[in-house]
């Protein structure tokens, strides 16, 4: 499988459940912050830093269960958890 980049990552506010689930993924990328209703990208969370964090965001995407982390691809495409390249990142990972 092709190895994607992520280049920006955005948190759909509306539908975050606030329980941090993708900071233990990706806490170089997410951050709680207290007293807030949605997880937070943390302002230091530029596209190189995201490039190398590419595999956590797509676990962080993976595991949660909104669904509410979209990911901009390299190639343009927008995904999130429910999206094929998040399940065949998942069923690679499995194999290996
Ligand atoms: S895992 Fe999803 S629902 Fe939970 S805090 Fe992160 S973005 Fe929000």
């Amino acid at each position: 499988m092709k190895q994607h980049t992520v280049i920006k990552v955005w948190v759909d506010t509306d539908v975050c459940l606030a329980h941090y689930l993708c900071v233990h993924e990706a806490p170089r990328v997410f951050e709680e912050r207290e007293g807030a209703v949605s997880v937070h990208i943390k302002p230091e969370a530029d596209t190189q830093l995201l490039r190398d964090e590419s595999e956590n965001l797509f676990w962080a995407a993976a595991i949660c269960p909104v669904s509410a982390i979209k990911l901009k691809l390299d190639t343009g495409e927008v995904i999130d958890g429910d999206s094929e390249i998040i399940k065949q990142f998942i069923a690679c990972q499995r194999r290996t």
